[in-house]
């Protein structure tokens, strides 16, 4: 065998390989989008998508907008406005993007559009990003705030293009996502529209209630009580500061743990810690193999949680586990016990 040949790869297939890190299929450039146009401020959030995704996404919404001298930055490698710093990091980050490589990384592996009009500005600008080439900037007319297009999503990637499942599997994820953002934003129309038909549309008027209704239809919207915890008044610096939303009674559930939407800090992750907690109030009230659908927000201080375990940024770590744990399983099963939905005797753990 002869000795190995270690060569620097050239950095488009150093694009392509991190760019694969980020962004794993539909649903997480449908991620990045719907998180940049709610730091952008937006009231409305629409996001429409062609074969689950793999053909098309668009997002569009009424934000602050991007002035035209910035859409190459817009585009660019590790090039964000959220941030200044490594001392910001650590500070604690209030906004949901902030490593400034979502736009960058995408326009990579797709063909991207990114069409914006700061609100009060006399036209739009747009600029493309193929294959991470990026193109001219060009007029646009548009409406105010910012419209993202990506197509062919991974046309240039065809090894992950073949690991996408069905258009069905994929826009199931897209949905995840969307409700995900929709249920944490009540005050932001949030509407999600696939081939043409919409399949949700929130109104945006701040109750989590009807955001619930909009997204998961009747039924379950009337079966959800309200959860509404605080820590102990008498402890000066408690582990959680807060946990509310609403959960629904033990008998409306389905068979996927999917249903159970948890925010910490305002940020959707998929801590099993949190999912357990949720389970471990119902006690033995549920059904084998059935979940609830849940939509908690926990508040915990910003320096306990790292959301900078992955870049995809779903699962989080927390300082205190433990305490969060009994925090979100007490203040579930107050709401339940509170509307007599579970039997004060019902097992723990
Ligand atoms: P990040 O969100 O981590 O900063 P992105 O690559 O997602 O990185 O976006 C780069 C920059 O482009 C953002 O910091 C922001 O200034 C701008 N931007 C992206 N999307 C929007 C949007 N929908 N509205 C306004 N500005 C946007
Ligand atoms: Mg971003």
């Amino acid at each position: 065998m002869e000795p190995p040949n270690i060569e620097r790869l050239d950095e488009r297939t150093v694009q392509r390989i991190a760019a694969g890190e980020v962004v794993e299929r539909p649903a997480s450039v449908v991620k990045e989008l719907i998180e940049n146009s709610l730091d952008a401020g937006a009231t409305r959030v629409a996001v429409s998508v062609e074969a689950g995704g793999t053909e098309g996404i668009r997002v569009r919404d009424d934000g602050v907008g991007i002035p035209e001298d910035q859409l190459e930055a817009a585009v660019a490698e590790h090039a964000t406005s959220k941030i200044g710093d490594i001392e910001d990091l650590d500070r604690g980050v209030g906004t949901l993007g902030f490593r400034g490589e979502a736009l960058y990384t995408v326009g990579a592996v797709s063909r991207l559009t990114l069409r914006s009009r700061p609100p009060g500005a006399d036209a739009g600008a747009e600029i493309t990003v193929e294959g991470g080439q990026v193109g001219e900037i060009r007029p646009a007319g548009c409406p105010e705030g910012t419209t993202v297009e990506v197509d062919d999503l991974f046309y240039n990637t065809p090894a992950r293009k073949k690991f996408l499942k069905r258009t069905a599997t994929e826009f199931d994820r897209v949905n995840t996502v969307v409700t995900g953002y929709a249920l944490a934003n009540p005050d932001v129309a949030v509407s999600l529209e696939h081939d043409g038909r919409e399949t949700f549309a929130t109104e945006g008027n701040g109750d989590l209630r009807s955001a619930v209704l909009a997204v998961y239809g009747r039924e379950v919207a009337e079966a959800m009580v309200d959860v509404e915890w605080e820590p102990n008044a008498s402890d000066a610096d408690p582990p959680v500061r807060g946990v509310t939303g609403l959960v629904s009674h033990p008998e409306t559930t389905r068979s996927t743990r999917e249903y159970l939407a948890t925010y910490v800090n305002g940020r959707y992750v998929t801590a099993s810690a949190l999912r357990e907690a949720v389970l471990d109030a119902y006690g033995g009230q549920l059904a084998p193999d059935r979940y609830p659908f849940a939509v908690l927000f926990v508040e915990v201080p910003p320096g306990d949680v790292d959301v900078n375990v992955h870049p995809r940024k779903l699962e989080v770590r927390f300082d205190e586990e433990p305490a969060v744990r009994e925090a979100v399983e007490d203040a579930v099963k107050g709401a339940l016990l509170d509307h007599g939905l579970i039997r004060s005797s019902a097992p723990r753990g």
